[in-house]
């Protein structure tokens, strides 16, 4: 599961890397206030799960709570990559002297745990790896050594971090990487991760993607979930402890006992159906191994 920025950084807050403050708001209304409670300027930032909402007009800067109602006017209702701005996060702004990047993911095709951290942050990371790969470090992470402060300042330093935030940073790093292990996570990304002019380190942006395989181990998590962005006969069927996902333009309903078979299955009537006009597999049912007759 993919958490919205808020909610991730809800995550780091209570991990201790350090944030600024902010509210979740819906409408113009409760941006106006949200931006007077908080008593500084703000930054008012679309909720949708994908990234570039900068670039995409998602993320305003707003001076007073006035202006801060007309930039939650102008982002609210806004389509961002096929995704509706339901929700803006109203937060304190920061000066920013420096942008970094860094993240901590699961490195599947290597079979571990990979920081990425980056002294040019800013930049989208797909943009950064192609156009200045030496500018991003990749470091793999032993999963039973994980990271300790020696580890995080090995880490920023090798990403050519300056010496001046070094240590904060590395604070910060040890307690990503706390965020990413006992949240079971599989993503944790900062970017940009800042420095401020007074040199403290802040979140100010945050992606993370929970392992859905560990969700009995964390009760809470349920409480992340979107209801209104879930499919509802996915979330019905999740309900019953079903795994369904619904496919685009199927005909035929594929039931199977544990989604090995499931696969197979999609795979057999998709080629059967190409006999038939282009008939396809209208959803994926996995009911699980070992059930009976
Ligand atoms: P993204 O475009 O979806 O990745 O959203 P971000 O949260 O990363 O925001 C995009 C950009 O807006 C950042 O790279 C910053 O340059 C800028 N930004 C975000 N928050 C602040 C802030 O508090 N102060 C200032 N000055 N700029 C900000
Ligand atoms: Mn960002």
């Amino acid at each position: 599961m993919d958490l919205y920025e808020y909610q991730a950084k809800d995550l780091f807050a209570a991990h201790g890397v350090p944030v600024l403050p902010g509210k979740t708001v819906e409408t113009a209304e409760d941006a106006k206030a949200a931006a007077a409670e908080l008593g500084t300027a703000v930054v008012v930032k679309a909720q949708v799960k994908v990234g570039g909402r900068g670039k995409a007009g998602g993320v305003k800067l707003a001076e007073t709570p006035d202006e801060a109602a007309e930039k939650a006017t102008a982002i609210l209702g806004l389509d961002i990559k096929g995704h509706t701005v339901h929700r803006v996060l109203v937060t304190t702004a920061s000066d920013i002297a420096e942008e970094y990047y860094f993240s901590f993911l699961l490195d599947r095709s290597n079979r571990t745990f990979l920081a990425m951290a980056s002294a040019e942050g800013g930049m989208e990371i797909e943009q950064l790896a192609v156009e200045r790969p030496d500018a991003l470090a990749r470091i793999p992470i032993d999963a039973i050594v994980g990271v300790d402060k020696a580890k995080a300042v090995d880490i920023l330093t090798q990403a050519k971090f300056p010496a001046v935030v070094i240590d904060d940073a590395a604070d910060a790093v040890v307690k990503l990487w706390e965020t990413f292990v006992s949240e079971d996570a599989t993503l944790v990304e900062v970017n940009p991760l800042v420095r401020d002019p007074q040199d403290k380190i802040i979140a100010l942006d945050g992606k993370v993607t929970l392992d859905d395989n560990a969700e009995f181990r964390h009760p809470d998590h349920a409480a992340l979930v979107d209801q209104r962005t879930e499919n509802a006969l996915e979330a019905k069927a999740k309900a019953k402890g079903l795994n369904y996902v619904k496919l685009d333009d199927g005909q035929v309903g594929i039931i199977g006992n544990g989604a090995g078979l499931v696969m197979s299955t999609l795979d057999v009537v998709a080629y059967a159906g190409e006999k038939h006009g282009g008939v396809k597999p209208a959803n994926f049912l996995d009911i699980g191994g070992g059930a009976s007759a």
